[in-house]
Protein backbone atom coordinates (compact mmCIF):
# COMPACT_ATOMS: atom_id res chain seq x y z
CA UNK A 1 0.00 0.00 0.00
CA UNK A 2 1.36 3.24 -0.79
CA UNK A 3 1.55 6.08 2.20
CA UNK A 4 -0.68 8.57 1.48
CA UNK A 5 1.84 11.26 3.54
CA UNK A 6 4.18 10.44 0.56
CA UNK A 7 1.73 11.70 -1.88
CA UNK A 8 -0.88 14.16 0.21
CA UNK A 9 1.74 15.47 1.93
CA UNK A 10 1.75 18.63 -0.51
CA UNK A 11 -1.74 19.38 0.22
CA UNK A 12 -1.56 21.74 3.01
CA UNK A 13 -4.33 21.34 5.56
CA UNK A 14 -6.01 24.54 5.77
CA UNK A 15 -7.15 24.47 9.57
CA UNK A 16 -11.16 25.69 10.61
CA UNK A 17 -12.04 27.95 12.68
CA UNK A 18 -14.66 24.67 13.72
CA UNK A 19 -11.99 22.74 15.27
CA UNK A 20 -12.07 23.47 19.02
CA UNK A 21 -9.65 22.26 21.73
CA UNK A 22 -11.34 19.80 23.29
CA UNK A 23 -11.34 16.90 26.20
CA UNK A 24 -10.39 19.43 28.80
CA UNK A 25 -6.89 20.28 28.09
CA UNK A 26 -8.37 23.67 28.28
CA UNK A 27 -7.85 24.77 31.95
CA UNK A 28 -4.17 23.57 33.13
CA UNK A 29 -5.35 20.10 33.01
CA UNK A 30 -3.17 17.49 31.36
CA UNK A 31 -5.29 14.10 30.55
CA UNK A 32 -4.92 11.34 32.90
CA UNK A 33 -2.71 9.01 31.90
CA UNK A 34 -4.01 5.59 33.26
CA UNK A 35 -1.62 3.33 34.59
CA UNK A 36 -3.62 0.43 35.03
CA UNK A 37 -5.22 0.99 32.43
CA UNK A 38 -1.86 0.51 30.22
CA UNK A 39 -0.51 -2.20 32.37
CA UNK A 40 -3.62 -3.92 31.27
CA UNK A 41 -2.38 -3.49 27.64
CA UNK A 42 0.68 -5.21 28.54
CA UNK A 43 -1.29 -7.97 29.67
CA UNK A 44 -3.58 -8.48 27.16
CA UNK A 45 -0.06 -8.70 24.76
CA UNK A 46 1.39 -11.14 26.82
CA UNK A 47 -1.54 -13.10 26.78
CA UNK A 48 -1.56 -13.47 22.67
CA UNK A 49 1.76 -15.28 23.23
CA UNK A 50 5.43 -14.13 21.04
CA UNK A 51 4.91 -11.44 18.41
CA UNK A 52 7.71 -12.49 16.57
CA UNK A 53 7.41 -11.92 12.64
CA UNK A 54 5.81 -15.21 11.21
CA UNK A 55 4.13 -16.31 14.76
CA UNK A 56 0.45 -16.10 15.35
CA UNK A 57 0.74 -13.64 17.84
CA UNK A 58 2.65 -11.44 15.61
CA UNK A 59 -0.70 -11.50 13.38
CA UNK A 60 -2.64 -11.08 16.41
CA UNK A 61 -1.05 -8.57 17.95
CA UNK A 62 -1.21 -6.29 15.08
CA UNK A 63 -5.22 -6.50 15.08
CA UNK A 64 -5.20 -6.10 18.63
CA UNK A 65 -3.16 -2.29 17.94
CA UNK A 66 -5.39 -1.44 14.97
CA UNK A 67 -8.78 -2.00 16.64
CA UNK A 68 -7.82 -0.51 20.14
CA UNK A 69 -6.65 2.89 17.49
CA UNK A 70 -9.84 3.02 15.47
CA UNK A 71 -11.83 2.62 18.55
CA UNK A 72 -10.48 5.73 19.85
CA UNK A 73 -10.27 7.66 15.88
CA UNK A 74 -7.41 7.33 14.77
CA UNK A 75 -6.70 6.59 11.51
CA UNK A 76 -4.54 3.50 10.78
CA UNK A 77 -2.43 2.55 8.09
CA UNK A 78 -0.15 -0.26 7.41
CA UNK A 79 3.09 -0.32 5.75
CA UNK A 80 3.84 -3.73 4.94
CA UNK A 81 7.45 -4.93 3.66
CA UNK A 82 8.84 -7.69 2.61
CA UNK A 83 11.99 -8.52 4.84
CA UNK A 84 14.01 -11.81 4.03
CA UNK A 85 10.76 -14.11 3.02
CA UNK A 86 8.58 -12.46 6.15
CA UNK A 87 6.37 -10.11 5.87
CA UNK A 88 6.92 -7.16 8.21
CA UNK A 89 4.15 -4.13 8.85
CA UNK A 90 4.68 -0.99 10.49
CA UNK A 91 1.26 0.42 11.84
CA UNK A 92 0.83 4.34 11.53
CA UNK A 93 -1.65 6.38 13.18
CA UNK A 94 -2.84 9.68 12.80
CA UNK A 95 -5.68 11.87 13.72
CA UNK A 96 -4.86 14.59 10.42
CA UNK A 97 -5.21 13.16 7.21
CA UNK A 98 -2.64 15.99 6.18
CA UNK A 99 0.34 17.41 7.68
CA UNK A 100 -0.21 21.10 8.34
CA UNK A 101 3.72 22.21 7.37
CA UNK A 102 3.28 25.10 9.06
CA UNK A 103 3.29 22.91 12.36
CA UNK A 104 5.04 21.14 14.49
CA UNK A 105 5.09 17.40 13.96
CA UNK A 106 5.66 15.04 16.49
CA UNK A 107 6.04 11.08 16.01
CA UNK A 108 6.11 8.80 18.71
CA UNK A 109 6.95 5.03 18.16
CA UNK A 110 7.55 1.93 19.81
CA UNK A 111 8.14 -1.54 18.71
CA UNK A 112 5.79 -3.59 18.70
CA UNK A 113 7.48 -7.48 17.75
CA UNK A 114 9.26 -9.21 20.46
CA UNK A 115 12.62 -11.31 20.10
CA UNK A 116 11.77 -15.15 18.68
CA UNK A 117 14.80 -16.34 21.12
CA UNK A 118 15.58 -15.85 24.95
CA UNK A 119 19.60 -15.96 24.13
CA UNK A 120 20.58 -14.02 27.51
CA UNK A 121 18.29 -16.39 29.86
CA UNK A 122 20.71 -17.55 32.70
CA UNK A 123 19.91 -21.06 31.88
CA UNK A 124 21.16 -22.41 28.24
CA UNK A 125 18.58 -24.74 28.05
CA UNK A 126 15.82 -22.16 27.85
CA UNK A 127 17.65 -20.07 25.13
CA UNK A 128 15.80 -21.12 22.64
CA UNK A 129 12.24 -19.74 23.84
CA UNK A 130 10.83 -17.23 22.64
CA UNK A 131 10.88 -13.84 25.05
CA UNK A 132 6.67 -13.31 26.71
CA UNK A 133 8.10 -9.73 25.66
CA UNK A 134 6.31 -7.70 28.48
CA UNK A 135 8.90 -5.33 29.02
CA UNK A 136 10.64 -5.88 25.74
CA UNK A 137 8.17 -4.92 23.09
CA UNK A 138 4.60 -5.03 25.29
CA UNK A 139 5.51 -1.61 27.36
CA UNK A 140 6.00 0.42 24.52
CA UNK A 141 3.08 0.04 22.80
CA UNK A 142 0.92 -0.08 25.99
CA UNK A 143 2.13 3.70 26.77
CA UNK A 144 1.64 4.75 23.35
CA UNK A 145 -1.59 3.08 23.14
CA UNK A 146 -2.74 4.72 26.23
CA UNK A 147 -2.05 7.75 25.01
CA UNK A 148 -4.17 7.18 22.19
CA UNK A 149 -7.11 7.14 24.30
CA UNK A 150 -6.58 10.32 25.69
CA UNK A 151 -4.42 12.18 23.78
CA UNK A 152 -6.91 15.22 22.66
CA UNK A 153 -6.94 16.21 18.92
CA UNK A 154 -5.01 18.79 18.72
CA UNK A 155 -6.05 20.96 15.47
CA UNK A 156 -2.40 22.24 15.55
CA UNK A 157 -0.26 19.50 16.32
CA UNK A 158 0.52 16.91 13.85
CA UNK A 159 1.18 13.84 15.97
CA UNK A 160 1.78 10.30 14.45
CA UNK A 161 1.87 7.03 16.96
CA UNK A 162 4.27 4.79 14.96
CA UNK A 163 3.91 0.93 15.87
CA UNK A 164 7.28 -0.70 14.74
CA UNK A 165 7.80 -4.33 13.34
CA UNK A 166 11.10 -6.20 13.63
CA UNK A 167 13.29 -4.11 16.15
CA UNK A 168 14.35 -6.96 18.01
CA UNK A 169 15.43 -10.06 15.89
CA UNK A 170 18.80 -8.45 15.22
CA UNK A 171 21.47 -11.19 14.48
CA UNK A 172 19.15 -13.82 14.12
CA UNK A 173 18.60 -15.79 11.01
CA UNK A 174 20.96 -12.99 9.39
CA UNK A 175 18.39 -10.10 10.72
CA UNK A 176 19.74 -6.68 11.49
CA UNK A 177 18.19 -4.95 14.76
CA UNK A 178 15.37 -2.18 13.95
CA UNK A 179 14.23 -2.61 10.20
CA UNK A 180 10.79 -1.55 10.74
CA UNK A 181 11.92 1.83 11.24
CA UNK A 182 14.63 2.22 8.91
CA UNK A 183 12.06 1.11 6.42
CA UNK A 184 9.72 3.75 7.48
CA UNK A 185 12.61 6.14 7.45
CA UNK A 186 13.59 4.85 4.09
CA UNK A 187 9.78 5.87 2.68
CA UNK A 188 9.47 9.13 4.15
CA UNK A 189 9.51 12.21 1.51
CA UNK A 190 9.37 15.01 4.75
CA UNK A 191 10.93 14.50 7.60
CA UNK A 192 9.25 14.95 11.16
CA UNK A 193 10.11 17.66 13.56
CA UNK A 194 10.49 15.72 16.41
CA UNK A 195 10.80 11.56 17.51
CA UNK A 196 10.14 10.36 20.30
CA UNK A 197 11.02 6.32 20.99
CA UNK A 198 9.93 4.53 24.09
CA UNK A 199 10.81 1.55 24.78
CA UNK A 200 11.17 -1.34 27.83
CA UNK A 201 9.56 1.39 29.93
CA UNK A 202 7.70 -0.08 32.06
CA UNK A 203 10.39 -2.59 34.66
CA UNK A 204 9.15 -1.98 37.97
CA UNK A 205 12.65 -1.19 39.14
CA UNK A 206 12.61 2.06 36.56
CA UNK A 207 15.90 4.20 36.03
CA UNK A 208 15.42 5.91 33.24
CA UNK A 209 19.24 7.51 32.03
CA UNK A 210 19.32 9.80 29.16
CA UNK A 211 20.89 7.75 26.18
CA UNK A 212 23.73 8.90 25.24
CA UNK A 213 23.18 8.74 20.82
CA UNK A 214 19.89 10.65 21.41
CA UNK A 215 19.60 14.10 20.51
CA UNK A 216 19.84 16.55 23.45
CA UNK A 217 18.05 19.45 23.06
CA UNK A 218 14.96 17.09 22.73
CA UNK A 219 16.22 14.89 25.53
CA UNK A 220 16.68 18.14 27.91
CA UNK A 221 13.59 19.02 26.66
CA UNK A 222 11.91 15.86 28.09
CA UNK A 223 14.18 15.37 30.38
CA UNK A 224 13.46 18.74 32.53
CA UNK A 225 9.52 17.96 31.84
CA UNK A 226 10.70 14.95 34.02
CA UNK A 227 11.52 16.86 36.69
CA UNK A 228 9.69 19.54 36.79
CA UNK A 229 6.52 16.91 37.21
CA UNK A 230 8.54 15.22 40.43
CA UNK A 231 9.44 11.87 38.52
CA UNK A 232 12.63 10.81 39.59
CA UNK A 233 13.38 7.62 37.64
CA UNK A 234 14.13 9.85 34.83
CA UNK A 235 17.85 10.39 35.34
CA UNK A 236 19.66 13.35 33.94
CA UNK A 237 22.83 11.44 33.38
CA UNK A 238 24.23 10.07 29.97
CA UNK A 239 24.43 6.73 30.21
CA UNK A 240 24.70 3.29 27.67
CA UNK A 241 24.40 4.11 24.02
CA UNK A 242 22.04 2.18 21.94
CA UNK A 243 21.04 1.52 18.83
CA UNK A 244 17.54 1.14 18.57
CA UNK A 245 14.26 2.63 16.76
CA UNK A 246 15.61 6.00 16.97
CA UNK A 247 19.04 5.33 15.33
CA UNK A 248 17.40 5.49 11.54
CA UNK A 249 15.97 9.14 12.36
CA UNK A 250 19.16 10.36 13.38
CA UNK A 251 21.41 8.63 10.62
CA UNK A 252 18.95 11.45 8.70
CA UNK A 253 19.42 14.20 11.19
CA UNK A 254 16.10 14.23 12.47
CA UNK A 255 16.17 15.05 16.09
CA UNK A 256 15.07 11.83 17.88
CA UNK A 257 15.39 10.04 21.50
CA UNK A 258 15.24 6.98 22.55
CA UNK A 259 13.61 6.52 26.21
CA UNK A 260 14.70 3.17 27.69
CA UNK A 261 15.36 1.51 30.68
CA UNK A 262 18.17 -0.91 29.48
CA UNK A 263 18.98 -2.05 33.28
CA UNK A 264 16.51 -4.57 32.92
CA UNK A 265 18.10 -7.94 34.34
CA UNK A 266 15.11 -10.16 32.34
CA UNK A 267 16.04 -8.13 28.85
CA UNK A 268 15.89 -11.35 26.29
CA UNK A 269 15.24 -13.94 29.12
CA UNK A 270 11.88 -16.02 29.48
CA UNK A 271 11.67 -13.91 32.59
CA UNK A 272 10.87 -11.17 30.98
CA UNK A 273 6.84 -11.60 32.51
CA UNK A 274 3.92 -9.18 33.53
CA UNK A 275 5.17 -9.57 37.10
CA UNK A 276 8.07 -7.34 36.06
CA UNK A 277 5.96 -4.41 34.88
CA UNK A 278 4.27 -2.13 37.30
CA UNK A 279 1.69 0.46 36.08
CA UNK A 280 3.33 3.72 37.60
CA UNK A 281 6.29 3.12 35.35
CA UNK A 282 4.56 2.90 32.86
CA UNK A 283 2.20 5.95 34.00
CA UNK A 284 5.62 8.16 34.64
CA UNK A 285 6.85 7.52 30.89
CA UNK A 286 3.31 8.60 29.84
CA UNK A 287 2.75 11.89 32.29
CA UNK A 288 5.99 12.78 31.01
CA UNK A 289 5.38 12.28 27.73
CA UNK A 290 2.01 14.25 27.67
CA UNK A 291 3.41 16.83 29.41
CA UNK A 292 6.08 17.36 27.38
CA UNK A 293 4.00 17.47 24.52
CA UNK A 294 1.06 20.01 25.68
CA UNK A 295 2.21 21.87 28.43
CA UNK A 296 3.60 24.82 25.50
CA UNK A 297 0.63 23.95 23.48
CA UNK A 298 -1.77 24.71 26.33
CA UNK A 299 0.16 26.29 28.95
CA UNK A 300 -0.53 23.29 31.12
CA UNK A 301 1.39 23.95 34.29
CA UNK A 302 2.80 27.49 33.12
CA UNK A 303 3.97 29.97 35.77
CA UNK A 304 1.10 32.33 35.60
ZN1 LIG B 1 14.87 -6.37 22.90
Amino acid sequence: MKLRYSLAILVLFLLSSCYGIEDGVVGGKLPNFDGERAYKIVVDQVSLGPRYPGSEGHEAVQVYIIDYLKQFGWSVEQQKIEYQGKQISNIIAYRHEYIDLNQEWVIFGAHYDTRMVSDEDPNPSRRMEPVPGANDGGSGVAVLLEMARILPSIPNMNIWLVFFDAEDNGKLNGWQWAMGSAAFVDQLTLFPDKVVIVDMVGDADQNIYLEKSSDPELAAEVWQAAEDLGIETFINEPKHRILDDHTAFLMKEIPAIDIIDIEYPYWHTTQDTIDKVSPQSLKNVGDVLLFWLLREHFKVGGDQ
